[in-house]
């Protein structure tokens, strides 16, 4: 499994140590975004004496690289997600169970018209992640509230 993760490691000029492909392979596994905390827990598993804050170092370290997202939560706490599909796309996230889901949408051609137009300048990169409620927890939130 880790063998799959080493070259695009090594295509970012970051080593392939066994920290970092245990954290992609551990978020591979998830379909929900995880907190540096979690993903201690279950690094200790593997490394006994792993600290806090190598988690976090790698953790930065791989989100530079846009290898994986860090989630920008209403709530503050950090969070990260792998996502397999390369192609640009953006991200919907659930604030309650915290699914990851791919958004088909961009805006770039947009937004690209707009700062030429009004700002009269060059747009040279973005970000979006769309918050909500998946399909799960509307129906849960919808029940409850009927109720
Ligand atoms: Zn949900
Ligand atoms: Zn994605
Ligand atoms: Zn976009």
């Amino acid at each position: 499994m880790s063998d799959e993760f080493a070259p695009i490691l090594r295509n970012l000029n970051l080593k392939a140590t066994p920290k970092r492909l245990a954290i992609l392979e551990i978020l591979m596994n998830e379909s929900v975004y995880m907190s540096p905390e979690e993903l201690w827990e279950k690094m200790k598993r593997q490394f006994k004496k792993i600290g806090l804050p190598t988690v976090y170092r790698n953790l930065e370290e791989l989100s530079d690289r846009n290898v994986i997202s860090k989630v920008n939560h209403p709530n503050r706490q950090l969070y990260y997600y792998f996502c397999q599909n390369q192609s640009p796309h953006h991200h919907f996230i659930c604030l309650s169970c915290r699914k990851v889901e791919d958004i088909n949408f961009c805006g770039l051609n947009e937004l690209e018209k707009e700062v030429k137009k009004k700002i009269k300048g060059k747009l040279l990169s973005h970000i979006m992640q769309v918050n909500g409620l998946c399909r799960h927890c509307l129906n849960k939130e919808e029940k409850t509230h009927k109720i």
